[in-house]
């Protein structure tokens, strides 16, 4: 049982297209019951084996654009010529409730999503070990055409030139290595002073008690 009442946190992570995001997130939702993901809406198709409302919910341009008008969205950007965002409701409830919310979205999400939420957020971008290793795993996903590979590809600099901007830099050449690595930053960011909200009161508790 936790002692001390605590606030939710943000962690997004970003990466190259192949990197491993989707990878090491759902290795983290399966460890860590506290961690649930914020399922963005796209209007990209699906690809094989992917679930609507567990990948994502698959939504057409004009329900995008009605969901943007209206300020459902805590951020959106346009990736590979398809638009992404985050449903906000979702988000805010699991803060309140005191859970933490992990993201898979790009550096312009991440840039928006800080600027809204600046002090709840926990940025982490995964690189892979070598550019012939992201080639390859672009490749081995088997889910994309050659042209699709090839255009992730020659977008992966671009987004790798954001890493600056990130709190924390992994590379994911062994899965299990990186997964400990992000458990050790969650457990880490949780236990920042600010985020335990319920400190003041715990120690007002133990000291009386002295
Ligand atoms: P992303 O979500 O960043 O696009 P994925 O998680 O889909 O990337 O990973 C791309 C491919 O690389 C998948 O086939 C995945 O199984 C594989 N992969 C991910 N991490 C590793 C790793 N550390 N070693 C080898 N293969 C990996
Ligand atoms: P994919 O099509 O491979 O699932 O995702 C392509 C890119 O879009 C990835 O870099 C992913 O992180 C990003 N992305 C997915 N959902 C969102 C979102 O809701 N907002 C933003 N800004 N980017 C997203």
């Amino acid at each position: 049982m936790n002692h001390v009442q605590r606030r939710g946190l943000l962690l997004v992570m970003s990466s190259p297209s192949g990197a491993g995001k989707t990878t090491l997130s759902r290795r983290l939702l399966a460890a860590d019951p506290m961690i649930t993901m914020s399922v963005s809406v796209t209007t990209r198709a699906p690809r094989p084996g992917e679930v609507n409302g567990r990948d994502y919910h698959f939504i057409t341009h004009e329900e995008f654009g009605r969901l943007r008008d209206r300020g459902d969205l805590l951020e959106y950007a346009e990736v590979f010529g398809n638009f992404y965002g985050t449903p906000r409701r979702p988000v805010t409830e699991a803060l309140q409730a005191g859970r933490d919310v992990l993201f898979d979205i790009d550096w312009q999400g991440t840039q928006q999503l800080g600027a809204a939420m600046q002090d709840d957020v926990v940025r982490i971008f995964i690189l892979p070990p070598s550019a012939e290793e992201l080639r390859e795993r672009l490749i081995g996903r088997a889910q994309d055409s050659a042209s699709t590979v090839a255009k992730r590809m020659a977008k992966a600099a671009d987004e790798i030139s954001h890493w600056p901007e990130y709190d924390y830099v992994i590379v994911n050449d062994d899965i299990g290595k990186a997964s400990v690595e992000i458990e050790a930053i969650l457990t880490a960011e949780r236990l920042r002073r600010r985020r335990q909200v319920g400190l003041t009161d715990f120690v007002r508790g133990l000291t009386k008690a002295l």
